[in-house]
């Protein structure tokens, strides 16, 4: 197969956009599919500023690599969560990395917060990937406000956005449906939200990431017991083996006709979020899920 831009020999066969590419010539594909995103959806300007939520894993490397390249005003933010065989060897890799690349690069250590997630989940009766997510997601918003930035920016793939979409339709979750997008605005008390490599599926940024020589985090976090989603990213593949397309045209389907459907229903029985009467950040209940955990954490 030739490259599809520059007819050389192609390394990377994309039939969803009956398409193969070159190594460099793929590179430029990514770079094109990431500023369709961002044009299409308005998800942010040169003149915002962006913090890019750093995992160490492929997804978020690629990412910040991208925006970092097309000359957008980034910093990187790693959460350190304390856990043995993970957090370490993640973290190194992303000091590594924004070295390299001369990002700048934050850490919040969960240890100093009082939360490390193997304590968490000593303490805790249900599976630690729940309260370790909402610590995340509290953490990379509470900072990205506090720091003054604009927006988070997030590695979500198509993979993880389709699953997540096909997860919440079989289930008629209809307040998840309204809130899902890569695109979400910024609301008292929450940052803006984007996924600019929503249009990129797990094998398009895996091959980025490889040819671009991005040394990114293998070691799985010994809490995982199978990622989020994986029967629907399956059964996805398969979908997209036997249809090539169809992924892309869920998902954006979905954002472009069905969405507008459900964006006037609320999450969690309709109330409006207010801020926690502990640490001001926002919460529908008496205090907020993070300072629960820090109540129970302290008990
Ligand atoms: Fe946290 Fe679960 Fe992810 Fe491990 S797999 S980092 S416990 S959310
Ligand atoms: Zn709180």
């Amino acid at each position: 197969m030739k490259c599809t831009r520059c007819k050389k020999i192609a390394a990377v066969a994309l039939p969803s956009h009956n398409a193969g590419f070159c190594p460099e010539c793929f590179k430029v594909f990514f770079s094109r599919q990431v500023e369709k995103a961002i044009k299409e959806r308005t998800l942010f300007s040169k003149e915002d500023r962006i913090l890019i939520a750093l995992s160490g894993g492929k997804d978020s490397l690629a990412l910040a690599r991208e925006l970092h390249l097309l000359g957008y005003n980034t910093a990187g933010l790693y959460i350190d969560l304390a856990i043995p065989g993970s957090s370490e060897t993640a973290r190194d890799h992303v000091e590594r990395f924004c070295r390299d690349l001369g990002i700048s690069l934050h850490v919040l250590e969960m240890e100093k917060e009082g939360m490390p997630i193997p304590e968490v989940r000593k303490k805790f009766n249900r599976p630690v990937c729940s309260v370790c997510g909402r610590i995340k997601r509290y953490y990379f918003n509470r900072f990205a406000l506090d720091n003054g930035f604009s927006v988070l920016a997030t590695g979500h793939n198509l993979d993880d956005e389709a699953a997540r979409l096909f997860s919440n339709v079989m289930r008629w979750d209809v307040s998840y449906l309204g809130s899902q997008g890569p695109d979400l605005p910024a609301e008292q008390g929450f940052v803006r939200k984007v996924k600019p490599l929503y249009r990129l599926s797990e094998f398009e940024t895996a091959n980025y990431s490889f040819l671009a020589g991005i040394d990114y985090c293998y070691a799985p976090c010994p809490y995982s017991k199978g990622a989020s989603f994986t029967y629907y990213k399956y059964l996805l593949d398969e979908l997209e083996h036997e249809q090539p397309g169809r992924k892309i045209s869920f998902y954006e389907g979905f954002l472009n006709r069905g969405r507008q459907a459900f964006d006037h229903i609320d999450q969690e029985g309709g109330e409006k979020p207010g801020p926690c009467p502990r640490c001001g950040y926002p919460t529908t209940g008496d205090i907020c899920g993070v300072c629960r955990i820090r109540e129970v954490m302290h008990r």
